[in-house]
């Protein structure tokens, strides 16, 4: 049965009483909600919520101007729906929205790999997922807000502070949790691994079913776990073939097709494959869908410019997705480079994690070029080449590489490592 499409509509009396809100005159049905005034137009509600530099209250007005339908702020102001809370009240509409879809809920937590392992599961399945990394409260309201009705659908849960998990598994309710990794993330908000195993752990606190990678699950202390991994697990990928345009392994004896570099997009698939079991479903649909998964920029993504071949690994990095990028390079043969940022938000231990990163990619290459803060220690621990910027950066492997050689681009995206690519000389 085909979904029917009806047009969306957000009553501001049932936000408020949901929320506990008061009503103030000149509030109209949204057909659409967003939390960027922005990207406030005509019938749109606002949710005016504390951002890290200024409050969303301070652009309820502008948000008025441009024709929102109705505001949600702490503010006593024509057009709001006023509430005490407004980041409370954003929870309380996802979650009664979430509850009126009534197909199955995946959910995806980790520290690495979310990303690329709901593209896994929604493109595997056929099942609608947010685009991009649309993966905290606010994104997930707006997409159950814009959900049809469907047999299921797949959402990313990510966090950066404590508690941040709960909320969202609250909102979410999901029937299955799938955690893809556990390791050092955003450490400035979340402290130390404790406190990432206890928090990431909530997702399958509060699943009925729970799906965990064998390196996730080795360091949770949970009942009912369903373990997916490389060559280990309970459902696993076997005779796993890296190469550089694609990936082949076995699952359950059938032969798996993936056109992409890496191990990511290989857990990925065997989540997906482990869910398509668990609910009974052909594994040859789910096989052929996988064979043309398409994933989103900066996820092992390979491009070939002016001769040469790039894997651009560089939309995020921590300790982990960095020993991913290394144990496909290790698989990988002929002359690579190593392009290494900064990986964010390490806290008081990011010099350690550089280290041992500089360090492991010796193990690779000796072809290594670091780049930003930590790049002259980098350098002097594991020998290579330390540069300041990008544009030197291409400067000197542009004299130094040649056709045939691969290059590794990996940092967190805040280095904008890919400007790399933007700069490349195209002729050789
Ligand atoms: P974010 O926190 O930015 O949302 P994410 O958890 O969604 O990140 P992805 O965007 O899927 O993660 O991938 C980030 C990096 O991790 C990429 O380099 C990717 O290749 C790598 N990666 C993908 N899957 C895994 C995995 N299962 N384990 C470790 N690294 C992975
Ligand atoms: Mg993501």
């Amino acid at each position: 049965m085909v979904p029917s499409k009806t047009p969306k509509e957000l009553h501001p009396e049932w936000v408020a009483r949901l929320t506990g809100g008061h009503i103030h005159p000149g509030v109209s049905v949204a057909h659409d909600l967003h939390w960027d005034s922005r990207q406030v137009g005509p019938g749109v509600a606002f949710f005016a919520l504390p951002g890290s530099r200024t409050h969303g209250r301070e652009f309820g007005q502008q948000a008025l101007q441009a024709g929102a339908a109705f505001v949600v702020s702490d503010l006593n102001h024509p057009g709001t729906v006023q509430v005490t809370r407004p980041e409370r009240a954003l929870l309380a509409v996802g979650r009664a929205l979430r509850d009126q879809f009534r197909g199955t809920v995946l959910a995806v937590g980790g520290s690495s790999g979310k990303t690329t392992t709901k593209e896994c599961l929604s493109q595997g399945l056929g099942w609608p997922a947010p685009e991009g990394n649309l993966n905290n409260a606010p994104g997930l309201t707006r997409f159950f807000f814009h959900l049809e009705q469907a047999e299921g659908c797949v959402v990313e849960l990510g966090i950066d502070r404590l508690l941040e998990m709960a909320e969202l598994a609250y909102l979410a309710r999901p029937d299955i949790g799938v955690l893809t990794s556990l390791g050092a993330e955003h450490l400035e908000g979340l402290g130390d691994l404790e406190n990432i195993v206890r928090e990431e752990s909530w997702l399958l606190q509060v699943s009925p079913l729970r799906l965990a990678s064998v390196q996730a699950a080795e360091l949770l202390n949970l009942p009912n776990l369903i373990t997916y991994g490389l060559e280990a697990g309970d459902f696993r990928a076997e005779g796993v073939e890296m190469g550089l345009e694609a990936t082949r392994f076995r699952f359950e004896g059938k032969v798996v097709h993936l056109p992409y570099p890496g191990v990511g997009p290989v857990l990925g698939a065997v989540a997906a494959l482990a869910i398509a079991r668990m609910l009974d479903k052909p594994l040859s649909l789910t096989i052929e869908r996988l064979a043309h998964l398409r994933l989103p920029p900066g996820r092992m993504q390979r491009l070939r410019l002016g001769g040469i071949d790039f894997i651009h690994d560089a939309y995020n990095a921590n300790p982990l997705s960095f020993r991913a990028g290394m144990a496909f390079l290790q698989a990988q043969p002929g002359r690579k480079w190593l392009v290494l940022g900064r990986m964010a938000e390490l806290g008081q231990e990011a010099l350690k994690h550089h280290l041992e990163a500089a360090r492991l990619a010796a193990t690779v290459s000796p072809n290594l070029v670091f780049v930003g803060p930590f790049a002259k220690q980098q350098a002097a621990e594991a020998g290579g080449t330390a540069l300041e910027t990008i544009e030197e950066t291409v400067q000197f492997l542009s004299h130094r590489v040649q056709p045939g050689d691969l290059v590794y681009l990996k940092a967190s995206r805040s280095v904008g490592l890919e400007r790399l690519l933007e700069l490349w000389p195209r002729e050789n």
